[in-house]
């Protein structure tokens, strides 16, 4: 019992047969690519170790950050790619008929994902509003969310991050245009992204994996990392980006590596 519960505190690399691998502050910084990033994949399709992307960004579409990541070298196919956009179209398609009205407060790629799942966009008589950033925010965008969501439709998240990184520091995420609506209809969402396990979740069905042998990686503690641990996967915590090792230790990460490359550097020798 006590070996078991051991063993379980202190994962190996060589027990990992699947990865959810977040993507920014992981895979890059903005355009610039973590180094060993090619080799890092090569490895993965070596072995094979199969592995899904996903990332609670939602302003792109799969095939946009398929795109970004050829230019840095690296050849992954949409269907590795899980934007949280994606997740909440597929989730909710699971409980609602199609065909359902939804108002989208969001970026093109999120209204493609609804509808891709067969939702019909509308601004009126809706049942749904789901919520993401949105980069064209306006006071007539937020009042008629508030307004649909106050005459009874359910409000759904696609993740409450605060801010997201860019090269001019943080700037506003997800969760600054959620708090808008949160406080204006006085409704608190459901949220699908991390750290809900729900992204995890959808990830490990699409590949067939277990989560006793699955990984998550990536480099925020409070989104990653506690999603990882609620989904009941192996936590990797990379420092190349959000979070630092005091951080990675007290939420008790199962592994902690500098980046990707030390990573990489560890499991080949295994
Ligand atoms: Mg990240």
């Amino acid at each position: 019992m006590g070996s078991r519960l051991d063993l379980r505190l202190m994962p190996s690399l060589t027990e990992i047969t699947h990865l959810i691998i977040d993507m920014d502050g992981v895979l890059y910084h903005g355009d610039r690519a973590m180094p060993m990033l090619s080799e890092f994949f090569s490895f993965l399709r070596e072995r094979p170790i199969p592995f899904i992307l996903a990332t609670n960004n939602s302003t792109r579409t799969p095939q946009e950050y398929a795109d970004k990541l050829v230019r840095m070298g690296v050849q992954v196919s949409p269907d590795e790619i899980l934007v949280s956009g994606q997740a909440t179209a597929r989730f909710l398609a699971r409980e609602y008929p199609h065909g359902t009205r939804v108002h989208v407060f969001g970026m093109p790629a999120l209204k493609q994902a609804m509808m891709d799942e067969g939702f019909v966009l509308a601004d009126k008589d809706v049942q749904l509003v789901v919520a993401s950033m949105d980069r064209e925010v306006t006071y007539e965008k937020l009042k008629r969310a508030t307004l649909l969501i106050r005459g009874g439709a359910r409000f759904i998240a696609t993740n409450l991050d605060p801010t997201n990184p860019s090269e001019e520091g943080l700037i506003p995420g997800t969760g600054a245009m959620i708090v808008a609506l949160q406080t204006a209809s006085g409704v608190k969402p459901m949220s699908i992204g991390k750290p809900e396990p729900t992204m995890y979740e959808l990830a490990m069905e699409q590949m067939g994996a277990r989560p006793t042998t699955t990984a998550a990686i990536g480099d925020r503690v409070d989104t990653d990392i506690l999603g990882g641990k609620k989904a009941g996967l192996i936590t990797i915590c990379v420092l190349s980006g959000s979070s630092d090792r005091t951080e990675a230790e007290a939420i008790e990460t199962d592994m902690i590596f500098d980046d990707i490359a030390h990573l990489l550097e560890t499991w080949k020798r295994l």
